[in-house]
């Protein structure tokens, strides 16, 4: 295990959903390298991802099939999660999904899938992790993945659920920030700009093309590319560090 110092994660706990694979999977291991303990949470059972991560980081870790929209679900996968290694310390907030569709035809029920999985599921995870913490008198660190989306409009594909979700995603992060602060529970976002995972990968080939020539990078990000950002502000290195969205996207807002 590398030696983070105060970026250090040694001896808590880290829920990730959407830890099957992608931005959530990445993320996990370097969690676990910086020295969390690891709790994986997805639709599909991580139960491989687990123990590949526990062999390789010579850290605990279990997998829970969860589903965040589902609020009940969610506050028994929190406090079963809790039983794994007897605490809660950090949760990335992260399980999401990104349809493409234009606004005039997206179904109500489209619509509604993506603001229950992207917004309402981090809220339901946020709170039932909040109140365990709050439940035991303990602070913790909660990043939310929000996205580039919530801060600019992407062409050229049509994906107004997706950017008004994760529009409302940095807006409650601010909002549970300043509402957690005397709490001890910090809450921040990450949004990043295209990450090559298999959420955009199976995209036509002509917009992933005009994606990367419109990123001054000229590339899209690898996932591994957000942990530095996560473990900071899950660590205490960010300990005055709460209400924050962090842009991660090769430039592509700043034009
Ligand atoms: P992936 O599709 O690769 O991974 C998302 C994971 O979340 C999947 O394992 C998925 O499971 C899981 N998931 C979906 N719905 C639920 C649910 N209801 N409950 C629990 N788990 C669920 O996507 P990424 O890794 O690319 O995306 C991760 C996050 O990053 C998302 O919030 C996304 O919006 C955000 N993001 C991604 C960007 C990118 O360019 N890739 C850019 C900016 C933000 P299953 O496979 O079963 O659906």
């Amino acid at each position: 295990m590398a030696n983070y110092g105060i970026f250090s994660l040694k001896g808590k706990t880290a829920l990730v959903t959407g830890g099957y694979r992608g931005i959530g999977r990445a993320v996990a291991e370097g969690l676990a390298e910086a020295g969390a303990d690891i709790i994986l949470w997805d639709l599909l059972d991580a139960a491989e991802v687990a123990k590949h991560i526990a062999e390789k980081f010579g850290v605990r870790a279990q997998a829970f099939l969860c589903d965040v929209t589902d609020p009940e679900a969610v506050e028994r996968c929190m406090a079963q999660s809790a039983e794994v290694t007897g605490t809660l310390d950090i949760l990335f907030n992260n399980a999401g999904i990104g349809p493409h569709k234009d606004a005039l035809e997206v179904t109500p029920q489209e619509w509604q899938k993506v603001m229950d999985v992207n917004l309402n599921g981090v809220f339901f995870v946020a709170t039932a992790f909040a109140r365990w913490l709050t439940a035991h008198g303990k602070g913790g660190s909660v990043i939310n993945t929000a996205s580039m989306s919530g801060l600019i409009v992407n062409v050229p594909q049509q994906q107004a659920s997706y950017n008004a979700s994760k529009a409302g995603v940095i807006h409650l992060t601010k909002t549970l920030a300043v509402e957690w602060a005397s709490k001890g529970i910090r809450v921040n976002s990450i949004s990043p700009g295209y990450i090559q995972t298999d959420l955009i990968r199976e995209v036509r080939s002509d917009w992933r093309e005009a994606w990367t020539s419109m990123i001054p990078f000229g590339r899209m990000g690898r996932p591994e590319e957000l942990c530095g950002a996560v473990i900071y502000l899950a660590s205490d290195a960010a300990s005055y560090t709460s209400g924050c969205n962090m842009v991660i996207d090769g430039c592509y807002t700043l034009l």
